[in-house]
């Protein structure tokens, strides 16, 4: 048996600590309907497979974004949909291009499949350009984008969908944080993939729920390489529910998050960091010798992600704002750390 792909396992959190701010979810907890959901939930029902296709989430979160129900597709988190739009819209060998440092599971995805990666780097001066002269069937923006938090702006992605001849996919993962969502662009750009998830502000990581926005025909071909029976029963109950009945929680959570990193973002200047001005729920810190930062904190019981030799950064932790107490623990930590 010959293996031409090597596959690496995705380097998973390590867990294990006190103050977790390594993951980007939605450190003020879980919206209260779907705790009740979970709650009360009861074993009827689960014997039976859920809905194909789930289309009545497909349907609430068509009434949410305000599109049609057929041009949502739905999967078992946002990955899922990255994933299967990879697989359905390229071939073993096809290039995708990526605008870098971003979220690195699209490389994996990418891998996985047979694509090749091309990084264009989104502090180049002829961003545009190189993009649109590779000209891959997928291009993949993050926007907010993970882990920089900086955002692109619609003018340059509604050029670059003109542009290339293949897909466009906007990660908008972080948009309830910052940024402008692509989705007036789909109006006429019907090679835009919008992917979006419940991981981060809705607050239901564990749930594993995200969605995907684009023209009908593309989303028809990306649900059928997605495959049936990915959303559990329970996590699509869960899902309508904080739609329909609990999205203030969701915008309020995300409002003071904004406003929490805001403050966080001062506080790490005055101790002397330079972190990237983020408009995400995470803030970018560039420190050298980013592993043994994080090594350090992880000893005061505080877990970060840590990045090396980032894309005109460098070396940079990455860390998840949450609510006051954890912001000044973290604070005090970084201080003695670099010190
Ligand atoms: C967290 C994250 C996701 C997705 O997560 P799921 O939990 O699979 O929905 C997607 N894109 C980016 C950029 C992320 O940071």
């Amino acid at each position: 048996m010959t293996m031409t792909r090597t596959l690496d396992r995705y380097a998973e959190a390590q867990g294990g600590c006190e103050l977790d701010l390594s993951d980007n979810t939605n450190l003020w907890g879980t919206p209260p309907s779907a705790a009740r959901i979970v709650s009360n939930a009861t074993s009827a029902g689960i014997s039976r497979y859920p809905s194909a296709y789930s289309n009545e989430l497909k349907a609430a979160i068509a009434r949410y974004v305000k599109v049609d129900a057929e041009m949502i597709v739905v999967g078992c988190g946002s990955d899922d949909v990255l994933d299967s739009t990879i697989r359905g819209m390229a071939e073993p060998g096809d290039i995708l291009v990526e605008v870098s440092p971003t979220f690195s599971m699209v490389r994996a995805f990418a891998n996985v499949s047979g694509l090749r990666v091309i990084d264009v780097s989104r502090y180049s001066a002829s961003l545009i350009t190189s993009i649109s002269t590779i000209d891959a069937p997928i291009t993949y923006l993050c926007s907010p984008n993970n882990p920089t938090g900086e955002t692109l702006d619609l003018e340059m992605i509604e050029t670059v969908a003109r542009e290339v001849s293949g897909i466009v996919i906007v990660d908008e993962a972080y948009i309830d944080f910052g940024g402008e969502s692509a989705l007036p662009l789909l109006a006429t750009c019907d090679n835009l993939v919008i992917t979006r998830t419940f991981s981060k502000a809705f607050g239901l990581a564990g749930l594993r729920v995200g969605y995907g926005i684009g023209a009908p025909a593309l989303i028809k071909r990306i649900e059928a390489a997605r495959g049936p029976y990915k959303v559990t029963s329970v996590a699509e109950r869960v899902a309508i529910e904080v739609l329909d009945n609990d999205i203030d929680w969701v915008r309020n959570t995300a409002r003071t998050a904004r406003i929490a990193r805001e403050e966080f973002t001062r506080e790490l200047e005055e101790i002397g960091a330079s972190p990237i001005k983020s408009q995400a729920n995470f803030v970018l810190i560039p420190v050298k010798h980013a592993s043994v930062v994080s090594d350090d904190l992880r000893d005061r019981g505080i877990a970060v992600r840590s990045f090396s030799s980032l894309e005109s950064i460098g070396d940079a932790i990455r860390v998840t704002v949450g609510p006051r107490p954890e912001m000044t623990r973290f604070i005090e930590a970084l201080a003695e750390v670099i010190a």
